[in-house]
């Protein structure tokens, strides 16, 4: 596990930092790779102040391939992006998706109808919500995206306890989560295994280690995430994480290269 596969910038407008200081911050941790992965455009109605645009998505890359050359022989640096799964966005994202040649596309479930439940503004949706209603639907959605064919690695797969509303353990909820498990393990897609929730109010990763021994038994394979939204985060807890994904008997990591997976053995 030697590649910090999630890292944002400014585009998306709640990140600091360029590019090169990431990629040093990488080095200054002694990782050989890593990826960016920005928020993606999205459709005009959805999201729009925590994404890039849709016409900087040229320069996105076109920032990203001047890092990987910089670079080169130093830091192995991975065109990937954070896409969101929205019902019915599918055929735009599909569209925006062709455009470039991404090395990974990080699919993520960040709304639930309209309400964008780990946005920190929208935090009093939590207030009225039935918390079980909410799970049921996020894995449900989750499990929709993985189906989807558009995304190769799934992110955060419990983002809802980000603000401390933990999944409640009932049947109702467990069921959600394990089809959602079934669904990522029939897609072939991995697994993240994502830092951020440990500065987050839930102070613990994304997913569970309850989810990780379960995906470990369905043979999905994981990769790290770190999240980070500015240098400073890169490489967070990647020592712990790649312990914990050991100690719930995951078997392999995958490294993304022009959206070709290759599976390599944890150790
Ligand atoms: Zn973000
Ligand atoms: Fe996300
Ligand atoms: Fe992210
Ligand atoms: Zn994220």
């Amino acid at each position: 596990m030697n590649c910090d596969y999630h890292m944002h910038t400014p585009r998306c407008k709640h990140a600091l930092g360029s590019m090169r200081e990431y990629a040093a911050a990488a080095l200054f941790h002694g990782l050989p790779s890593i990826g960016i992965s920005d928020h993606s455009p999205m459709p005009e109605f959805y999201d729009p102040d925590w994404r890039m645009a849709v016409d900087e998505l040229d320069n996105y890359v076109q920032d990203v391939r001047k890092i990987q050359h910089y670079y080169a022989g130093r830091l192995q640096i991975k065109l990937g992006l954070e896409a969101d799964f929205y019902p019915e966005t599918e055929n735009w994202v599909k569209n925006m998706l062709a455009k470039h040649d991404w090395d990974y596309v990080i699919g993520s479930v960040h709304f639930i109808g309209n309400w964008g439940f780990d946005n920190p503004d929208e935090r009093d949706g939590w207030l009225n919500a039935d918390i079980n209603k909410v799970w049921q639907q996020y894995y449900a959605l989750v499990a929709t995206s993985a189906e989807s064919g558009l995304f190769d690695i799934i992110a955060h797969p419990d983002l809802p306890k980000k603000f401390g509303h933990r999944a409640p353990n009932v049947a109702i909820v467990n069921t959600a989560k394990e089809t959602m498990l079934q669904a990522i393990a029939d897609s072939g897609c991995a697994l993240e295994i994502n830092s951020a929730g440990l500065r987050k109010e839930v102070n613990e990763i994304y997913p569970h280690a309850s989810m990780i021994v379960r995906a470990a038994e369905l043979g999905i394979p994981f990769v790290f995430g770190s999240d980070a939204h500015n240098p400073g985060e890169v490489a967070y807890a990647i020592k712990l994480c790649k312990a914990i994904l050991l100690q719930c008997g995951v078997t392999h990591t995958i490294d993304f290269t022009k959206r070709k997976a290759k599976r390599i053995k944890l150790t």
